[in-house]
């Protein structure tokens, strides 16, 4: 049999029709499909997944030391408690994922090599219709899904972004991106340059600084890290009660919340004397002769970025024993040995990492289209950040960034379920969001507001994310405390969801289309 060229040969299958598609096996998918096995038991779903297996972020990264920055509590999903250390390692978070796919019986609903292309959207039949390509195999599949839950995360997973630098062809050694790091680099002895100083930066540096001849830090500006230990005392305190792990997780996760509240209030409203307790943090840890106002001051105000959380003050333990140092400069051009900086220095590098971010990526690359009109996402206006104009029956999981982001993937979930049992209760087939006419007149916007939170990923691809309007109901707020009040009490009978068809019609429409 001549393999190559049955694998160059599309096949064509019927369609394949479910009530809900879900697109991505990420934390948010995986608890997406959780929720609307126990929401809505009687809806048929699929989980199209393009890699070979669940987690997202946590399967496709495999830098070195590759861990959450947030704590499990509220990262892990509220209906199953995390027993681990807060700040989990990518292989943590995937066991747990997995145990969630093992525990409800989610394995059956997955499809993993199914990337998905196109998604076009049908009045007529109020249906989607959605091409997917079996990574493994090329095979063309269709499915026809009556909703769309769009779980594909908020960047692009095949390349991790990294500016043009003069003269980067001119490096003899290697140049990586972490969201691409190759599994077998050798850094055993060699001096690595690390460009950015994120939360990325903040997880690699410390796991390959021992084996590293030396890592130097590059960053333009600094960020705020917060050193701690990666311990919970009051789950500890709570264990030792011998409370049980279900309310373990509900009151730690209630109290890091009102830490995180009372932080993001301090944020606002007395920034100045939270940097100052911020750069105390870093202090204790470098001593007081360390230049911190150089290396470790941000200007901006602390919440604007995330904060990176430094477990156990690993990076700052790898700058005093002298195997980290930190430099606060700009890249002139890159030479044969390394980076020649602005201030006329040249750092000397085997291995260049760019830890600089990611390509944010609207609604997974996928091509969509509106009976037969191609969609530009950055028309569509925003309902609270998880509907749009001009896209019926479909939802978009934005999680929180200063929050965790799973705390908004079980919320939006919820309402994902409220609003399909309200459709079936009122016998429709199809819901947008649409301006009211009071709506008519209101301030257009962009998606998030850069004074409230700003890192370049976002302001680079702002213009291909959704708007947002100036009132409430149309506001991407990213603020977990309001949302939690908001979002449950949305009247989905405010003339804001615009319902129609009639779902026995569909029924009757996805027979015919699918045979
Ligand atoms: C290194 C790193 C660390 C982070 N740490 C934290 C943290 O500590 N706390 C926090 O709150 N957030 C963190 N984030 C943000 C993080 O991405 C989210 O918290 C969360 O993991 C996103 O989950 P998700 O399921 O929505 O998306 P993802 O994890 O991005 O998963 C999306 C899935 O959808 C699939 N997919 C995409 N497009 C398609 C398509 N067209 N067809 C089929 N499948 C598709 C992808 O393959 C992927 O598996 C981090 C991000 C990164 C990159």
């Amino acid at each position: 049999m001549n393999v190559s060229v049955s694998r160059n040969l599309p096949k064509i299958r019927p369609a394949e029709h479910v009530d809900v598609l879900i697109v991505g096996a990420g934390i948010s998918g995986v608890g997406g499909a959780y929720h609307l096995t126990r929401q809505c038991p009687d809806k048929t779903f699929v989980v199209l997944e393009a890699l070979e297996s669940f987690g997202g972020t946590w399967l496709m990264h495999k830098y070195p030391g590759v861990r959450s920055d947030s704590d499990l509590y509220t990262f892990g999903y509220r209906f199953k408690p995390w027993i681990g250390p807060p700040n989990a390692s990518a292989g943590a978070i995937r066991d747990y994922m997995g145990e969630v796919i093992e525990e409800h019986k989610l394995a059956q609903h997955i499809r993993y090599r199914h990337k998905v292309l196109n998604a076009s959207w049908s009045s007529e039949t109020s249906l989607w219709t959605i091409e997917a390509q079996r990574t493994d195999t090329d095979e063309m599949l269709t499915f026809t899904a009556n909703f769309m839950w769009m779980c594909q995360g908020y960047y692009r997973h095949a390349e991790g972004y990294t500016p043009e630098w003069p003269g980067m062809q001119d490096f003899k050694g290697e140049i990586i991106h972490p969201q691409t790091w190759p599994e077998d680099l050798d850094y055993k002895g060699k001096k690595v340059v690390v460009i950015g100083s994120g939360a990325t930066t903040a997880t690699v540096v410390p796991a390959i600084a021992a084996d590293c001849g030396h890592v130097t830090v590059l960053q333009r500006s600094p960020t705020f890290f917060v050193p701690g230990i990666n311990q919970n005392e009051l789950a500890n305190m709570l264990r030792k009660l011998e409370v049980p792990e279900e309310w373990v997780h509900e009151i730690v996760r209630r109290k890091i919340l009102d830490d995180f509240r009372e932080l993001t209030r301090r944020s606002f409203e007395e920034p100045e004397k939270l940097r100052e307790e911020l750069l105390a943090g870093v202090r204790a840890c470098l001593g007081p002769d360390y230049d911190l106002a150089r290396h470790f001051t941000p200007t901006y105000r602390p919440w604007q970025q995330r904060i990176a959380f430094v477990p156990d003050g690993d990076l700052f333990k790898g700058i005093t024993a002298g195997k980290v140092s930190m430099i606060t400069d700009e890249i002139e051009r890159f030479t044969e040995q390394g980076i020649l900086l602005k201030s006329g220095d040249e750092l000397e590098a085997d291995i260049i990492v760019t830890a600089t971010g990611f390509h944010l990526s609207a609604l997974g690359d996928i091509k969509f289209a509106v009976d037969g009109k191609a969609v530009d996402f950055a028309d569509t206006v925003t309902y609270h950040g998880m509907m749009f104009t001009g896209l019926p029956n479909l939802l978009w999981v934005f999680g929180y960034f200063r929050a965790s982001w799973t705390l908004r993937a079980d919320l939006l979930s919820d309402f994902v379920c409220r609003l399909l049992q309200h459709m079936d209760d009122k016998g429709v087939s199809k819901v947008s969001v649409a301006l009211r006419p009071e709506d008519r007149d209101m301030e257009i916007l962009p998606w998030i507001d850069t004074q409230n939170f700003n890192p370049g990923y976002l302001q680079r691809g702002m213009h291909l994310l959704p708007k947002r309007g100036s009132k409430p109901e149309w506001q991407h707020t990213q603020d977990y405390w309001h949302e939690k009040e908001v979002i449950p009490a949305i009247d989905l009978d405010d003339p804001v969801f615009v319902y129609e068809g009639s779902s026995a019609a569909s029924k009757q429409a996805t027979k015919l289309a699918v045979g």
